[in-house]
């Protein structure tokens, strides 16, 4: 049978990560109740040979305690581990108890008790095998300290504990009167006829032995399972420091006395072990059979679901943060390739081109003499000094920062993009690590990538040379330059036309004309001319609320706009008419000859962008991938990764729980076909 215990906890185990609320799979442990003071701590101690439980009156016992006991018959060691912790071979059992300390501690005083359980595990060639819960104790007198809830929580969570298929272990204490016993009141409401309880008396040295016998003889509160005797803690000494003599010291009280040596009467350490690992076999024994089927039921469920739901499709947390690099690779490889020289160059272009606007705006388009560009400009020497102002802002600009952070932002952008989509978007702080990377490796590079664009194009902030080609290039895109610009203003335009109303737009575009020129006339009496549209516009003016700012606002933009379009177009017949069809007319077509600087402004500009920024952080980009988002991730991070997916959680859950399954099914089986066996073996006997 021994063997078959030691299986069962194992399994036990198992079940129990796997399916924590199911109780047909449950098998049985042993939960110890008791009232604080009782002796509890002491009995577990004397079953388990040392001291290792927390001490102290402030309430040190805040979460039940999994102890599982395993019996290592040739093993020299005892050893203690927290497995959830990961806590392993502790030989020292100070260490445990402090260790168990701080695993209560963590649970706050104003919360006072947590139902979450601190699994150890004892390994020991002096311990039977045995699975024992220890729960706080009951508290009778609530001291100043302690929340009065205190009371009740600790009921509550015994109350969870002392269900079927548990066996409960009930401590009292001889010197106290068993009818005020804590232990056995809350043990009888669940097992009134004592059929999976086991009375412990502890501290029969307090109390005379005929009446300590009378205890056990179990007349009062019968128990099936009966009770044991305890004396843990002889008088005049302290604690079980000589641990070598702990079962003779605490049998040596009944030794002495013939009185407990009588068949009924079962007293001392030894008793209490033998009947507890004979209970917990029984009972074990007894559920092995409902345990197989309830396992089998379950398993066949959870194979059905795996069939059916991902079609028997092993998946690791390794293997799919794997597939998750390869497609961020993959897509970052496509963009790569999409985004080369020529595409490098055309975005710095465009970039340019606008800034090129900037400045024939700032320059040229705001000048009132720009109606009469170009037949003036030839003549005028103001236009030449223009040209070389305007080539000078442009080049002077910071081309090198701009083109640079420009090329920066794309490719950030292009990451933001790709892990804005699934399956990144379950993995958040990755994408922000990604990103994150990301923006360092460039900034790494920043600096002397602006500083090699700078120099190359220094040249061009003094002298600009230009062939025929080049400058037909530049006029063309010049030319498609304005007639984008001006298809722009008209769309706007458009646009506020159909808000606002074509007739409502004209009306207070003349509203506006006239307060404007009402300015002027105040200091021109001559009002002659004017006399029809003042009057209409009298009209208008006598009801304000007409003319919301609103509208006002509207209409400026609009007139604003109109002029834009006139100037523009005027520029666009500029360029395509014969004074800008050679470079001689560079300073009549600044826009063309800004133009041809920008394309070799970007040519520069590309060349570096490319060799320092570009290369370096497509080379560095996927080993930074594998590197930061795989093999610097310990197991349980790449697992947590994972499971950020739910359709990844649910599948890997189910997979383990099958796993899980399967192996205590084997383990099962195994035990089932020893079992009938034993049993053929006890009747051929
Ligand atoms: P718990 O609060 O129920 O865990 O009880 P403890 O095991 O800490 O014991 C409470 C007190 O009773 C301690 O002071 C122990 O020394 C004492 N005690 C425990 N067992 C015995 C015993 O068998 N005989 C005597 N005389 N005192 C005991």
């Amino acid at each position: 049978f021994m063997m078959l215990t030691k299986q069962l906890i194992e399994v036990r185990n198992i079940l129990k990560t796997v399916n924590q609320n199911c109780s047909a799979l449950q098998l049985p442990s042993i939960v110890v109740i008791g009232s604080q003071s009782s002796g509890k701590s002491s009995v577990l101690e004397a079953i388990v040979g040392h001291e290792f439980l927390p001490k102290g009156n402030n309430m040190v016992t805040r979460r039940p305690i999994e102890l599982t006991l395993v019996h290592t018959p040739n093993a020299e060691e005892e050893y203690g581990e927290f497995p959830e912790i990961g806590m392993k071979n502790i030989t020292d059992f100070n260490h445990i108890q402090k260790t168990l300390s701080e695993l209560n501690m963590s649970v706050s005083e104003s919360e006072c008790i947590s139902t979450d359980p601190i699994e150890l595990k004892i390994f020991s060639p002096n311990v039977p095998d045995l699975t024992l819960i220890d729960l706080p104790g009951y508290i009778q007198v609530i001291n100043r300290k302690q929340p009065p809830i205190l009371k009740r929580k600790i009921v509550e969570l015994c109350d969870k504990y002392i269900v079927e298929p548990n066996i409960i272990l009930a401590i009292s204490s001889a010197d106290v009167d068993l009818a005020n016993s804590e232990a056995l009141t809350h043990s009888r409401k669940v097992d009134p006829y004592g059929q999976r309880t086991i009375g412990v008396i502890t501290k029969m040295d307090l109390v005379e032995p005929e009446k300590g016998v009378d205890l056990l003889i179990n007349n009062e509160y019968p128990l099936e399972l009966g009770y044991v005797g305890m004396v843990c803690k002889p008088p005049g000494k302290s604690g079980f420091s000589r641990q070598l003599s702990l079962t003779q010291k605490s049998d040596e009280y009944f030794r002495k006395n013939p009185i407990f040596h009588q068949p009924d009467v079962q007293v001392g350490l030894s008793s209490l072990k033998k009947r507890l690992t004979t209970i917990l076999e029984e009972n074990m024994g007894q559920n092995l059979y409902g345990i197989v089927d309830a396992v089998q039921t379950e398993l066949e469920e959870v194979r059905y679901q795996y069939k059916v739901q991902y079609n028997d499709r092993h998946i690791t947390a390794e293997s799919y943060t794997a597939d998750i690099m390869d497609t961020l690779k993959h897509q970052f490889k496509e963009f790569s390739n999409s985004f080369g020289k020529a595409e490098v160059r055309e975005e710095i272009q465009n970039m340019l081109e606008e800034k090129i606007m900037d400045i024939c705006k700032e320059l040229y388009y705001n000048d009132s003499k720009v109606v009469a560009f170009p037949s003036l400009c030839l003549k005028d020497l103001i236009w030449k000094s223009k040209v070389d102002q305007s080539s000078a802002l442009l080049t002077k600009s910071g081309i090198g920062r701009t083109t640079t952070q420009l090329v920066v932002d794309i490719v950030l952008d292009e990451l933001r993009e790709i892990t804005s989509k699934e399956p990144f978007t379950y993995h958040e702080s990755s994408c922000n690590k990604i990103i994150d990377f990301s923006s360092k490796l460039l900034k790494k590079k920043f600096h002397t990538t602006v500083d090699q664009v700078e120099n190359t194009i220094k040249p061009l902030k003094f002298e600009v040379e230009c062939t025929d080609l080049e400058w037909e290039r530049g006029k063309e895109r010049a030319i498609s330059l304005v007639d984008r610009h001006i298809q722009e203003s008209q769309k706007k335009l458009q646009e506020i036309r159909s808000q606002v109303g074509r007739r409502k737009l004209r009306t207070a575009i003349k509203y506006i004309r006239h307060q404007n020129q009402r300015k002027l006339h105040q200091f021109d009496d001559s009002l002659e001319g004017v006399e029809d549209e003042t009057q209409i516009l009298k009209k208008e003016i006598s009801k304000p609320r007409q003319y919301n700012p609103i509208l006002i606002e509207k209409a400026k933009e609009a007139m604003g706009l109109r002029k834009e379009i006139a100037v523009l177009k005027g520029r666009a017949a500029a360029l395509r008419s014969r004074q800008c069809s050679s470079t001689s007319g560079k300073s009549c077509c600044p826009e063309a000859f800004l133009n041809v600087i920008s394309q070799k402004l970007a040519n520069s500009a590309v060349m570096f962008i490319q060799i320092e920024l570009l290369n370096e952080f497509m080379f560095q980009f996927p080993r930074e991938v594998d590197n930061k988002l795989y093999y610097d991730l310990s197991r349980e991070e790449v697992n947590n990764f994972a499971c950020e997916n739910p359709t990844i959680r649910r599948h890997i859950e189910l997979q383990k729980r099958k796993d899980a399954l399967e192996l205590v099914m084997d383990k099962l089986v195994y035990l089932v076909r020893r079992q009938n066996e034993l049993i053929r073996r006890k009747e051929l006997k």
